[in-house]
């Protein structure tokens, strides 16, 4: 009994997202959350929506500090 509940949640097409800040369901094109305006990416498994770009900035941070390094380590020794 539970398992056909299962297939039947996971053949049902998704038509929408969730937003991963403000819980709030949305449609699945929509790329800024009309409730909370955060900018969302597409919509994984569990149909959450994922939140953007959040890698990239890290990985600016982390270039940024490495460079601050690199300088500091070439002006100084
Ligand atoms: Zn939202």
């Amino acid at each position: 009994m539970k398992k056909e509940n299962d297939l039947v949640v996971r053949k049902e097409p998704q038509v929408s997202k969730k937003c991963p800040y403000c819980y709030v369901h949305i449609p699945l094109k929509v790329e800024i959350c009309p409730s909370c305006k955060q900018k969302v990416g597409m919509v994984d498994r569990h149909g959450m929506a994922t939140r953007r770009v959040e890698w990239m900035s890290y990985i600016i941070c982390f270039l940024a500090w490495l460079t601050l390094g690199l300088y500091i380590w070439f002006a100084f020794f």
